[in-house]
């Protein structure tokens, strides 16, 4: 991680970078902003900077030092990450099967409880320990009371880092213990420079840059559906019944799902028809040549026609599982002659 690979937060990143530099850094900042911002990059780069090992304030973190190496690979002992079960779930921290129950949403009294703990034992390598609370809203108002009497009497050389996207929610007593860093929305070319780099045509880039409404996870959100709705549509058309088809159609049947999915065939039955040249999502890229190899440019213009056919039909309120079946099971017969 590198400072310089934040993009679009350069207020953000000056402040908290020269905090550290001059050996100024604050017990307890709020990292505020909406989703998808890059708060969490940021924590994390300040997390890594406050305990990099290089001599030089100014190129730190550098990335090569032992502690840098710890982070890299995530388990730095003085950093501690803590997020209520539903998010640890939700990343693949957690597996479902350990919780009992509903995974909470919440970071609980004895959570807090058991950090407070850990930070006033001496930092095992680093210089300064770092608690990131993500998001901090996820505390419920005792765990928060239980923070705030921590914030009052911080442990030396230690550094909270509240994320939030609601600063709001989180009590006013919280927020004043704070620094506050405001992230803003990311600029339209910076999301689009981080699509380029993704594989993405240009064009298209920049369409999606100008309705991700400034966050990068919106922007990404939208590629990785993508990605999940063409895997689903091949393996449904590839099957030896139509049950998955019917399926597909079933899970994103909803109007605007439908309408969205069959856009999406449409622009990936383009790409199939000059044989993965122009392949926007580059993971689908050995997919799409596999598909253009077996299948007739016959069939792939008949699918072309139908995707149109279907588009206009849900843009005129038509019923989005129907459509999407129709899709589905003609595209299926032109696939198998
Ligand atoms: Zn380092």
């Amino acid at each position: 991680m590198r400072w310089e690979e934040i993009q679009g937060q350069e207020r953000a990143v000056r402040l908290l970078r020269s905090a550290l530099e001059r050996g100024q850094a604050h017990h307890a900042y709020l990292l505020a902003g909406p989703e998808g911002t890059g708060k969490e990059l940021l924590a994390r780069t300040f997390a890594q900077a406050a305990n990099c090992e290089e001599a030089e304030p100014a190129a730190r973190p550098c990335g090569a030092c032992p502690n840098c190496t710890f982070f890299a690979r995530g388990n730095f002992p003085d950093a501690a990450w803590l997020m209520p079960q539903s998010e640890r779930v939700a990343r693949g921290l957690l597996s479902r099967s350990e919780v009992e129950g509903a995974p909470s949403k919440e970071i609980r009294v004895d959570e807090i409880r058991e950090l407070s703990r850990r930070l006033s034992l001496a930092a095992l390598r680093g210089r300064r320990k770092i608690a990131a609370l993500v998001p901090a809203e996820a505390m419920n108002e005792r765990a928060q009371n239980t923070l705030l009497k921590t914030l009052e009497e911080p442990p030396p050389a230690t550094t909270f880092l509240l994320i939030s996207a609601n600063p709001d929610a989180l009590l006013p007593t919280i927020r004043s213990r704070c620094a506050r860093v405001q992230l803003g929305p990311v600029p339209e070319a910076a999301i689009a420079a981080r699509l380029l780099r993704e594989g993405i045509r240009p064009d298209e880039a920049r369409e999606r840059a100008a309705q991700a409404q400034g966050s990068f996870a919106r922007a990404l959100a939208e590629q990785g559906n993508r990605r999940e709705v063409i895997e689903a549509v091949e393996s449904a058309l590839a099957a030896s019944d139509e049950r998955a088809a019917l399926e597909v159609a079933e899970v994103y049947g909803e109007r605007d799902d439908a309408l969205r999915t069959a856009l999406a065939v449409q622009a990936w039955t383009r790409d199939l028809l000059v044989g993965g040249e122009l392949m926007e999502l580059r993971e689908l890229r050995p997919l799409a040549e596999e598909i253009s190899q077996r299948t007739a440019a016959p069939a792939l213009l008949g699918q072309a026609a139908l995707c149109a056919e279907v588009i206009e039909a849900l843009e005129q309120n038509g019923n989005g599982r129907l459509q999407l079946e129709r899709l589905l099971l003609a595209s299926r017969e032109l696939r198998r002659g």
